[in-house]
């Protein structure tokens, strides 16, 4: 049985209004109870909830206030590139603190839509673990057809990217580790297409990540197309994990019992409290 942690992240993206979202939290809350305490040590899944930027806190309340025994938190979807001042309408970093413990950076939506490089990423990454957050890199190819090795390659160089970036804006590998950063391997050919990676393709993205970066422990979750019918393939068994540690979910966390499925697939290769 292995005991590294599991995280699930549901990423709503921009789909729900604030008030469908907090209802979206009350059902998966309510339809999981107390599950996850009563079957998973305290640690051993971590389950969070990314809601737009105006549910966040509507959303983090209602779990906090209501919910308390599910064990479950927020995450917020993405982060300004400044710090706290004068720049009308952006999130910086310092203003999750309380409300969202890991903030994710580098989705692909962004680097597709808003030209995110992986200079902005790496700047966006120093300022989460300056305000003492954790951050959620996403990685991934958008190399459809391309050998495990030439994704592995790319995925890599990514990543080396995004890293120096951060030490360039003041933050290391040691930092980004120590703040709890997760990776999330999300190839861009499978969002939202219905087609998602193999196991073995995101096991080989995990292994190669962590030893470029000889970090063994690197905790790195697959996202991409994942639904409830497959979800227990991305964990394996109790006695056979697979080398993932969790998913980010977007079109099926929208369905609490879609996504509630996908975090009970999870549960099943927990520990048991
Ligand atoms: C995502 O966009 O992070 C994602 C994993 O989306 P989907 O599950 O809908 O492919």
């Amino acid at each position: 049985m292995s005991s590294r942690q599991i995280t699930v992240i549901a990423n709503w993206k921009a789909n729900l209004p604030p008030s469908e979202e907090v209802a979206l939290a009350k059902a998966i809350a309510e339809e999981l109870g107390s599950a996850l305490k009563v079957k998973g040590s305290p640690s051993s899944l971590r389950l969070l909830l990314a809601p737009s930027a105006l549910g966040l806190v509507p959303v983090a309340s209602l779990l906090r206030r209501e919910y308390p025994e599910a064990g479950i938190d927020v995450a917020a979807q993405d982060v300004s590139l400044s710090s706290a001042g004068a720049f009308t309408g952006e999130i910086p970093a310092e203003h999750f603190v309380g409300i969202a413990p890991a903030i994710i950076v580098g989705h692909s939506e962004r680097r597709r839509d808003r030209g995110e490089s992986d200079e902005a990423v790496g700047v966006k990454l120093a300022r989460v673990v300056a305000a003492g957050l954790a951050p959620v890199l996403c990685l991934g190819d958008n190399l459809p057809s391309a050998d495990i090795a030439a994704r592995v390659d790319f995925v890599q160089a990514q990543c080396a990217a995004a890293f120096a970036a951060a030490e360039r804006a003041g933050c290391n590998a040691t930092q980004l580790y120590a703040a709890g950063l997760v990776i999330a391997y999300e190839p861009v050919w499978a969002i939202g297409t219905g087609n998602p990676a193999s196991v073995e393709i995101a096991e080989a993205i995990a292994s190669g990540l962590r030893s470029a970066l000889n970090r063994e422990e690197l905790p790195v979750l697959y996202g991409g197309s994942v639904d409830a019918a497959s979800a227990a393939t991305w964990f394996g068994t109790p006695s056979a994990r697979t080398g993932l540690d969790g998913l980010l979910v977007g079109g099926a966390s929208l369905h609490a019992d879609r996504f509630v499925a996908i975090v009970r697939a999870a549960l099943a290769v927990t520990e048991p409290a």
